[in-house]
């Protein structure tokens, strides 16, 4: 009798795979043999065509099968240069391989490599020569290369490329044919291929329009099943027993607009009345508030704060930072205290002590707290909310959805929740990440805000911009200064971008000599991050030499100047966030953006900033200019991890799959197919969406 074949198993079942190489695969996030089947070649590589070195043409990307001679090594300017010939039966060519002195204990006399790249020839030596080497491949002598193409995964020094392929060839040689989850007439009507085909395929493809379709099989299948659960958690979250029903805005909230420094804006009141009228629902709350920078979001999630504990209730904060969720605490204690609502701080400093970690956990749980303003602290083990009635989340795309949803789990009754995010977001991009959210907008700025001046400057110019910024200080006010980079190790990789350590040196030595100067970066200990902002915040610091740190929703109204050096390095949408830091007070503002940089789409974005300060407009030119994939920059879009879907590549698919989505849940009354939806979205995603349930 055979054993079952089951993807959760661990990776160790896999021939070839053991104790060391799990290890080696662990770091690749690799642990069951779903892991290793759905860790998809990052590319591929055309092996289909072996080229004989007479056929060579200059230029041409090629193929080569042969055996190398003359290993020599040497240094000329800095560089460790191997050489060696490659020669087959039609002829030789020499090949170049700069700074991997590693391969002398590898590369013999005699050898046979499989080689790919591009061939030049030199006319006045009369040689064909390859210095750009894409990859090669060591063969065994009488091993027949194997052509046709070839995956390429993400992988690590531990573990090879070769590792890799043979692991998954094993896998699928042993892995019965996977269930379909999808519909057959579904299959059909988007001309999709069975999920067994794809999931083999997207390995080993005979040809690239095979690989095609297999990718937009799983691309499909991807984007469906989060559609899936995220409609299947709207559909639980429209359960009435589990909701919570606030009471009307009361004294409480009345007090605490009357203690607002200024008056609402329009859009700030339809918002918060378009959230009481949510949670005074029994339904829950699952609502995204959506707004510019500065344009006052804090404000009415303040507001419902309140209205929370007005209505016997906890609330939480998240912040997607240290520094935010400690401003917020500042400000949020400063106004609500004297209403007798109590605020505490769930963040690094306070959790730094078990004391005082357990004494707040404790008042949490005990209702000792009414308002918890944290991190993602906030979603640790171990804080158990004794009434919990509203979570906002202050989300500038750090959040995922998947988080989003572990906060959801900490209670027994459905909390409602509130989402903000500062980003204009296209509506696709709403539809996957914030797929089961309703989607509030406000577009108004608080009156009087001068609008920042943004000026795109090159680098000889650096000597006038921080004579200004100078003046600025003078006169009484701060300014920021953001760098793409911390230190020196990352510089050097990139040799013509200074550090912010680099500049900060600059700077302090030499036109700031007799200011009060700060650096603050990622890497420092949050305690000395806390102290500088607060020094910052309080105006004992003058000049803030950061890199982005400051990004997100750090108020210091006296700040009125901010310089950004090499802006070519920052995607448009941060720059905009970053801009967003300055301009808050009542003094006219500056943003500088100093750039060299004359590539045509760093140029004109930098022209984008100038002309406009609006985000949303901001957003659609981008969106035109580029696409939207570097609209936000790789790492900050907060989806759930996607293995092979691209949302800004697949929009078409995402919409597909959306409505594909919409109808089998509606059509699958039956539950015929949801024992294997369920299946496959805790496979694909643990338990982040929740025990979904079937009705
Ligand atoms: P956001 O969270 O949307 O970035 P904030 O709520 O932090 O914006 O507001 C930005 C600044 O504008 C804060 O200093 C806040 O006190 C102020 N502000 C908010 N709403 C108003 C308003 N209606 N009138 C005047 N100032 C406001
Ligand atoms: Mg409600």
């Amino acid at each position: 009798m055979g054993f079952e074949f089951k993807l959760t198993d661990n990776v160790m079942y896999v021939k070839g795979v053991g104790p060391k190489r799990a290890a080696a695969l662990e770091k690749l996030n690799i642990f069951t043999k779903y892991d290793l089947l759905t860790h998809y070649p990052r590319t591929y590589e055309n092996h289909s065509n072996l080229t004989r070195i007479v056929d060579i043409l200059e230029g041409e990307t090629v193929l080569l099968v042969g055996k190398i001679s003359n290993i020599t090594a040497r240094e000329a300017r800095g560089l460790k240069i191997i050489n060696a010939i490659l020669e087959d039966a039609t002829g030789y060519i020499q090949l170049t391989w700069f700074n991997q002195n590693w391969l002398l204990n590898r590369l013999r006399h005699g050898m046979r490599l499989l080689v790919i790249g591009k061939a030049k020839f030199d006319s006045w030596s009369n040689r064909l020569s390859m210095s750009q080497i894409q990859s090669f491949t060591i063969l065994e002598p009488d091993e027949e290369p194997e052509l046709g193409i070839m995956p390429i995964y993400p992988s690590t020094a531990a573990i090879s490329q070769s590792v890799l392929r043979t692991a998954i060839k094993n896998l699928l040689a042993t892995m019965p044919p996977l269930k379909e989850i999808l519909p057959q007439e579904l299959l059909n009507s988007q001309k999709l291929i069975s999920i067994d085909e794809a999931a083999r395929t997207i390995h080993f493809p005979q040809d690239f329009l095979e690989l095609d379709k297999a990718r937009r099989r799983l691309a499909f299948d991807e984007l469906f099943l989060i559609q899936c659960g995220l409609m299947l958690i709207k559909r639980q979250n429209q359960d009435e027993r589990l909701g919570i029903t606030h009471k009307k805005n009361g004294a409480l909230v009345k007090a605490a607009l009357a203690k607002l420094p200024f008056e609402l804006t329009g859009d700030q009141k339809k918002v918060f009345r378009a959230v009481s009228k949510d949670m005074e629902n029994k339904l829950p709350m699952r609502r995204l508030i959506q707004g510019d920078v500065g344009s006052g979001k804090t404000a009415v999630a303040l507001l419902a704060l309140v209205k929370t504990v007005e209505s016997g209730y906890q609330g939480a904060f998240m912040a997607p930072t240290e520094i935010l969720a400690n401003q917020h605490y500042e400000k949020f204690s400063a106004l609500l205290t004297g209403l007798g609502i109590r605020v505490d701080l769930l963040s690094a400093k306070v959790t730094r002590s078990k004391k005082m970690r357990d004494e707040i956990y404790q008042k949490i749980s005990s209702h000792e707290s009414d308002i918890i303003i944290g991190t993602h602290a906030l979603i640790q083990e171990g804080v158990t909310f004794a009434k919990l009635g509203l979570v906002v989340t202050d989300e500038q795309h750090r959040f995922g959805v998947t988080q989003r949803l572990t906060l959801e789990k900490k209670s027994d009754a459905l909390p409602d929740m509130l989402v903000m995010t500062a980003t204009p977001i296209p509506r696709t991009m709403t539809l996957t990440v914030y797929g089961d959210l309703d989607v509030s907008l406000i577009k108004e700025l608080p009156p009087g805000r001068k609008p920042i001046k943004t000026f795109g400057r090159g680098i000889s110019d650096k000597k006038k911009i921080y004579e200004f910024v100078r003046e600025e200080i003078m006169a009484g006010r701060q300014a920021y200064v953001v760098c793409p980079l911390i230190g020196r190790s990352e510089s050097e990789r990139l040799a013509d971008i200074e550090s912010a350590e680099e500049i900060f040196d600059t700077l302090s030595n030499g036109i700031f000599r007799d200011v009060p100067c700060a650096l603050l970066h990622g890497r420092m200990k949050p305690r000395d991050k806390e102290e500088i902002m607060e020094k910052f915040h309080g105006g004992e610091i003058k000049l803030l030499v950061s890199t982005t740190v400051i990004e997100v929703g750090v108020d210091v109204p006296n700040a009125s100047v901010m310089v950004v050096e090499h802006a070519e390095r920052f995607g448009l949408a941060q720059l905009h966030q970053l801009r967003g830091r300055v301009g808050r007070g009542s003094e006219k503002s500056y943003c500088i953006l100093i750039s060299d940089s004359t590539a045509g789409v760093a140029k004109a974005r930098l022209e984008i900033l100038e002309k406009t300060n609006d985000g949303f407009k901001l957003a659609e030119e981008d969106l035109k200019l580029r696409g939207p994939g570097q609209f936000f920059g790789e790492a900050q879009h907060g989806l759930p991890d996607l293995k092979i879907a691209d949302v800004f590549r697949d929009v078409e698919i995402l919409i597909q799959a959306r409505d594909a989505a919409e109808k089998f849940i509606t059509d699958d009354e039956n539950l015929n197919y949801f024992a294997n939806l369920r299946q496959n979205l805790a496979l694909a995603y643990g338990d982040k969406f929740g025990q979904i349930t079937a009705n």
